[in-house]
């Protein structure tokens, strides 16, 4: 296998590694891997989960077929490095989907598994690993099957950040749905009591909200609540996608240009509402027709701060926003959405609550900001979410995470010489007992 010297990043590039990266195209070519380095996907991870700077990392992207499928019952097996959107683009129309898809299609299945994601529909489906029948795990050069059955294996690898071994292919049980095209029906909610009566009253299979996060006093909390529902019909291809060619100059997200912009999208809804029909694409992976949008952050890149709280905490969600909205410095990004309980992994993101998820560019202030997000999280008995942290402190983690101690126990066993480790388990040692 030939390992090429690269320098690489997250989706947020605001931390950097140099290492050597394999690319396999053979599944054979895995046993020897695993015994040097962990794996990653697309590098869709914002932070440092992805990276292992001054050591070697597997992408699996060239790993990415279809093994077999079952029309009858929506059963799949695939290698892990295949996006969950070519997965949708290849099933849709055939009836069924991915059951859990995060907000990028260029997730890889390991990916989704290795981070437990969770998607629009969190409430009623759950999150991914809950629908993963069998997972292929290489580990130190042995082939095993891993199926819910094996509970401390499966729970220490699902939403196991990469650190039971590389994920080589699974069995997934997809969802039943009428088609690939989708029926979207967007809602104002004016300020922050209305957008959380209208996500917990929503009954939709799929539901998200934007949220202003500029918006102040009467305004605070306002938003669009996107309900919506798989059908079938011909519409429209989805539109060609665009790249974003050049790193934008700091003042292409400043604070006038957001405030703008976040007014204008508000008022694109009408005040009745509206419903539309479209790709499924469009909606579950609303960014990625623009390649590379990570470049409008600039050459220093960005953060972005997601939590999840209980329900009962809410308002901590509501003063979060306030001191964001004062601060200045959020970008037109922001997500909030409710989550149930489901979670399949020691260490998955997911509690029944509510989610908040906001793009920060990279600077001090945003940086310290941040920090003060992450202590009301932890106050609210809420946790962070690690597939997009980049400052968390290693402290906060036990509080967040109850079952690290089980996790960390399955690792020890799975990885004892730690070759798995990459620079986010050790900024926040997940593996030191
Ligand atoms: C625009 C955007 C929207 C997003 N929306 C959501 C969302 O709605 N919900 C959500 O939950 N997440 C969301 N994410 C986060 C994303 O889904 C996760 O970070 C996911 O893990 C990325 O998959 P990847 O293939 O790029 O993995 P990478 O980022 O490359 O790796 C992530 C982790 O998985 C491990 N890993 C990857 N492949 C394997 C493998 N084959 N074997 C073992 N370990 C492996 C890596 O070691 C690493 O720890 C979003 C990200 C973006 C950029």
């Amino acid at each position: 296998m030939r390992w090429n010297p690269m320098t690489y990043t997250g989706w947020g590039r605001a931390l950097i590694a140099t290492g050597d990266v394999a690319r396999p195209e053979r599944k054979a070519a895995l046993a020897e891997a695993s015994k040097l380095a962990p794996a990653v996907g697309n590098k869709r991870s914002y932070g440092d989960a992805c990276l292992n700077d001054g050591g070697k990392v597997v992408d699996m992207t060239r790993l990415d077929r279809v093994m077999s499928y079952d029309d009858a019952t929506g059963i799949v097996e695939v290698e892990a490095g295949l996006a969950v959107g070519d997965l949708a683009r290849l099933f849709g129309n055939k009836g069924w989907l991915p059951a859990v898809m995060p907000g990028t299609g260029f997730a890889t299945i390991g990916g989704c598994i290795a981070m437990d994601v969770h998607g629009k529909n969190h409430h009623e489906a759950g999150s991914f690993g809950e629908h993963v029948l069998e997972i292929t795990l290489i580990q130190n050069g042995k082939t095993r099957k891993v199926t819910p059955k094996d509970t401390a294996l499966f729970k220490a690898t699902v939403g196991g950040l990469g650190q039971t071994g590389i994920i080589a292919a699974a069995k997934l049980q997809m969802l039943a749905c009428k088609g690939d095209v989708i029926m979207v029906t967007e809602r104002r909610a004016e300020g922050w009591d209305e957008f959380i009566a209208l996500l917990d009253a929503s009954e939709a299979s799929y539901s998200v909200g934007w949220i202003d996060a500029t918006a102040r006093s009467n305004d605070l909390g306002r938003g669009i609540l996107e309900e919506a529902e798989t059908g079938a019909g011909l519409i429209p291809a989805p539109k060609k996608s665009k790249t974003v060619p050049f790193n934008a100059p700091h003042f292409a997200l400043s604070k006038p240009i957001v405030r703008m912009f976040n007014k204008a999208y508000y008022n694109r809804v009408p005040s009745s509402g509206r419903t539309s029909v479209k790709p499924i694409s469009e909606f579950f992976f609303p960014l990625d027709k623009i390649h590379d949008w990570n470049k409008l952050y600039g050459k220093r890149g960005f953060h972005q701060f997601q939590c999840v709280v209980p329900i009962a905490s809410a308002d901590a969600l509501r003063d979060m926003l306030e001191l964001i909205a004062d601060s200045g410095l959020a970008s037109p990004l922001a997500v909030l959405k409710r989550m149930g309980s489901g979670r399949a992994g020691h260490m998955s993101f997911p509690m029944e609550g509510y989610t908040l998820a906001i793009d920060f560019p990279n600077r001090a202030a945003a940086r310290h900001l941040i920090g003060r997000l992450e202590e009301m999280t932890e106050d609210a008995g809420g946790r962070l979410y690690l597939a997009k942290d980049a400052l968390a402190k290693p402290k906060r983690m036990h509080a967040m995470y109850p079952e690290l101690k089980d996790w960390q126990k399955a690792v020890a066993k799975a990885d004892p010489e730690g070759v798995l480790t990459t620079d986010l388990i050790r900024r926040l040692n997940l593996r030191d007992v």
